[in-house]
């Protein structure tokens, strides 16, 4: 019988490659650091014939970093285990799980998501531990009709609440500081609707090219990677209506209530989606090929690296308001921000000098930051006009995204976790742009490397730090 001092068996399947070493094994690192009381059981999976000496380096490697203690490190280290098996396999797969303590069992599938599928349809077949966690990785799903057997699918094993589909988005502090901004104090919440907000954009640029993920890049692009999934979701929390309790099933609730008002504006996928893909040009000083000479890129994909599309919740805050999100590879300047665009004041009183400017609350996803630019009195002359810009640092994180996320899957905490019906939403949102896009009703544009890509795209007038 498990008592709540068992420790949780985190169980990595796939745990010899790239997520697990870059973040899974930092962000649990950062945890210990933070809440070093924990009870893990760290247990890597995979074919490839690790062992358990190798599988404590890496714990080490991955924990040195972090700031968690060599002493905290060590009790990890000790009953942590690299077990040899092919989870594919329904043997293997059982005796996985006869390897793991009473108490709760993580199976976390940092594999690609195919195999994890396959998987799943295995355990439905096996006695599974009662407290027995999913995490998993997007793409949940690669469509509507897909994204809702994968749920079917999970649901056979276990119940919703022991099923974390994993939104690194939505563990960073920045995301859950927008819920403070809109909700702890008396200034944001009154303004936050159509009669004050003009529009919104949601930006997410890299100033990084492919570095290598062709393989997985080159089936997704940049609409299925970013838009599909984690920029609806922090969509979901900037015009989410006002949230009573950091709980689960209200957030989630919150969250679905809006991506089911949500249509692509003017229902035209024609006039509300943009594509690009880069071409060769000059990065932070480096020469960057085009995407279609990048090693691994089939040209034949016609993946995008750039994409845009601009949205409508139909309720009554939001109707009238564009929502655009965009993102991409290979900008000359990196914007992960929410910008948020207020109407003009219908009066500047007689007197002054010049036109205001119509404010804007920039919400800085990485680095945490918020800053609100409003017109007010120009410096030296007080019947001037001048844009100033109120500035709030929230860098410091406590903890790293993927910290944030074990956190609460440990403590079978799904507040941070995509929920089935948001998942098979993203797809239902962006399906009809996808068809689209397929049958080449959106022409792919080009732009260069290290450029603020084609012309009359966003970001249309923001130029922020
Ligand atoms: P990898 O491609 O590195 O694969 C992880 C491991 O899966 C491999 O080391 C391999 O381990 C195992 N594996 C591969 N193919 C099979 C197979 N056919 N059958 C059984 N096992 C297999 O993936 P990543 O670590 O990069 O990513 C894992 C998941 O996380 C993916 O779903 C990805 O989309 C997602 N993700 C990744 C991110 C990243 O930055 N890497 C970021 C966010 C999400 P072995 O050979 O030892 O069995």
């Amino acid at each position: 019988m498990a008592t709540t001092d068992d420790p949780v068996t985190l169980l990595i399947l796939g745990a010899s490659g790239d997520l697990t070493q870059r973040l899974l094994l930092p962000g649990l690192g950062s945890l210990l650091h933070i809440e070093p009381d924990r009870k893990v059981e760290l247990f890597g999976v995979g074919r490839t014939g690790l062992d358990d000496a190798e599988w404590h380096r890496r714990i080490r490697t991955a924990f040195q970093e972090t700031g968690v203690t060599k002493r905290r490190t060590d009790q990890v280290v000790k009953s942590a285990r690299w077990l040899t098996a092919d989870a594919t396999q329904g043997d293997h797969l059982k005796w996985l799980l006869e390897q793991c303590s009473d108490g709760p069992v993580v199976i976390y599938f940092a594999l690609p998501p195919a195999v994890s599928i396959k998987i799943c349809a295995l355990l439905e077949k096996l006695d599974v531990p009662a407290d027995l966690r999913l995490a998993l990785e997007k793409p949940f799903g690669e469509d509507e009709k897909s994204a809702r057997a994968l749920n079917a699918q999970l649901h056979r094993v276990v119940a919703e609440d022991q099923i974390f589909r994993i939104d690194h988005f939505m563990g960073t502090a920045t995301v859950l500081n927008l819920v403070g901004l809109r909700f702890a104090n008396r200034v944001m919440g009154p303004i936050w609707s159509s009669e004050h907000i003009e529009r919104v954009e949601i930006l997410y640029d890299e100033a990084l090219a492919l570095e290598g993920r062709a393989g997985y890049y080159d089936t997704a692009g940049a609409l299925r990677d970013m838009l599909q999934s984690h920029l609806l979701q922090v969509m979901s929390i900037f015009a989410m209506e006002p949230i009573a309790q950091l709980h689960p099933q209200e957030l989630a609730d919150l969250k679905a209530q809006v991506l089911r008002a949500t249509h692509l504006w003017q229902d035209s996928p024609k006039r509300a989606t943009r594509r690009a893909r880069y071409t060769a040009g000059t990065l932070d000083g480096k020469k960057i090929p085009s995407y279609v000479d990048e090693e691994g890129v089939d040209p034949k994909n016609g993946t995008e690296t750039l994409a845009q599309v601009k949205l409508e919740v139909r309720n009554s805050r939001w109707s009238g308001v564009p929502i655009t999100l965009r993102s991409g590879k290979a900008l000359g300047a990196a914007r992960k921000q929410i910008v948020c665009y207020f109407r003009p004041v219908d009066h500047v009183p007689e007197g002054f000098n010049g036109d205001a400017q119509a404010d804007r609350l920039v919400i800085n996803l990485k680095p945490g930051a918020v800053s609100l630019e409003l017109t007010m009195n120009a410096e030296g002359d007080p019947l001037g006009l001048e844009q100033k810009v109120l500035n709030a640092d929230l860098t410091a994180a406590r903890m790293q995204a993927y910290g944030e996320v074990l956190r609460d899957i440990l403590d079978g905490n799904p507040l941070l976790s995509v929920r089935a019906d948001a998942a098979e939403l993203g797809w239902h949102i962006m399906d009809p742009v996808l068809k689209a896009w397929a049958k080449d009703r959106v022409p792919l544009e080009d732009y260069a490397a290290g450029s603020a890509g084609p012309e009359n795209w966003l970001p249309s007038d923001s130029v922020v730090g």
